[in-house]
């Protein structure tokens, strides 16, 4: 059982279905990603769009990390909630005019940059407006991540990035565009990594890459090698904090630092996922022919990763511990797909029972929608229950 019996007293009386943030779990977290990112002078960033809570945000802005956003919004949002214009990166295959000019309004750290045509549309904005603009190129390294196909970046058949064969093509063009100053080279393979040797992977194609850079006189002053570093959602209890140590020993261990360059990371999911769960109640226990259904009042409107990405989250039920039964686990919505679990031993279950998915502080609350016309999710935090 990972809540007390007060918390749960106090979950019993507040309306389902809800997020619950565990602030002190989130800073045990950000504590151990300082201590392992500091001593080696990695830089990271968090990303936004796993979490963008006020209180998640203000939690991280405390250890000093910078920002990592993909929407003009973000940008914004970032710059309100106090992250440093200096430490914010700005990513994505479509920016559009508006969020362009915000962004370099705001003077943030660097763009990254993901084709040829957005770096002749950031030159032109900046030079209307009067200002230079700093740049990395994204480049697509062609690793897989060995992750989920929708949440793969960085194979040329993915939308991301330049693709190393046009490099030549965009330095020679990036001689004319008088506005862009290129600083970085940025990188992100997917998300959800948990077979690390990828990163070892990423290290050695970054290395190459450096050369032809050398080769062609190019200082390049950082490199940004995304995020991606996974959870355990399997068995969240066991690794309630990722191991932020073998992740950055990695790139300690094999990515070949240029003298005066700096090594930046961008992570979401690994700083915000365990310290966030959906509390639930049971609609409705009904038997079917092959196995029991558990229906929820939370569905894929609060949680859309299972549907979307076929993930998995562990449900456990706070209320019972009689004997086990299989069930699968659904929600309200008119989908088939609004599925958390099939097939999973649970003690028997009844109407009101209390669930709780687990992991669920990164892209959970930020995906949910208002489908079926439901209700905004709320969320509660740890430090005000
Ligand atoms: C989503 C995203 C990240 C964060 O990925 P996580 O798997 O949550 O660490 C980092 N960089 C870019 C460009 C992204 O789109």
């Amino acid at each position: 059982m990972i809540f007390s019996k007060e918390l749960l007293n106090k979950f019993e009386l507040i309306e389902t279905p809800f997020y619950f943030y565990d602030l002190g779990l989130l800073k045990k977290t950000l504590d151990i990603l300082n201590r392992e990112s500091v001593k080696r002078k990695f830089k990271v960033h968090y990303a936004l769009k796993a979490n963008s809570n006020n209180k998640i945000l203000k939690t991280i802005l405390g250890y000093g990390l910078g920002a990592d956003c993909v929407s003009g919004n973000e940008v914004e949002l970032a710059v309100k909630s106090g992250f440093k214009n200096t430490q914010i990166v700005f990513a994505g295959v479509g920016k559009t005019d508006i969020e362009i000019k915000t962004a370099i309004n705001h003077k943030i750290f660097c763009f990254n940059v993901e084709s040829l045509q957005e770096m002749e549309v950031i030159n032109l904005i900046a030079s209307s407006i009067d200002q230079t603009a700093n740049i990395a190129l994204r480049i697509n390294p062609n690793i897989n991540a060995n992750t989920h196909h929708y949440i793969t970046t960085g194979l040329e058949e993915n939308k991301f990035g330049i693709n190393a064969s046009e490099l030549a093509q965009v330095i020679d063009k990036l001689n004319s565009f008088k506005n862009l100053k290129l600083i970085g080279l940025h990188f992100h393979i997917g998300s959800q990594i948990t077979y690390l040797n990828v990163f070892k992977e990423l290290c050695i194609r970054i290395n190459e890459l450096q050369k032809w850079f050398a080769d062609h006189h190019i200082h390049i002053d950082h490199i940004n090698a995304g995020g991606g570093l996974g959870v355990n959602y399997e068995k969240p209890d066991e690794n309630l904090i990722p191991n932020f140590k073998i992740f950055f020993e990695i790139f300690e261990k094999f990515f070949e630092t240029v003298p005066g360059q700096s090594l930046h990371f961008e992570i979401g999911r690994a700083i915000v996922a365990q310290c966030g769960s959906l509390i639930s109640k049971v609609l409705y226990v009904k038997e079917g022919v092959n196995t029991n259904f558990v229906i929820l009042d939370a569905g894929m409107t609060e949680l859309i990763r299972p549907a979307l990405y076929q993930a998995y989250h562990k449900v456990e039920n706070l209320s019972s511990s009689g004997q086990q039964k299989k069930y699968d686990v659904v929600g309200p919505i008119c989908e088939t797909s609004d599925t958390f679990v099939k097939s999973v031993q649970l003690p028997e279950t009844k109407r009101g029972d209390l669930f709780v998915i687990r992991s669920t502080g990164a892209y959970g609350e930020v995906m949910s929608s208002g489908y079926n016309l439901r209700t905004k999710v709320k969320s509660y935090y740890s430090d005000e229950l």
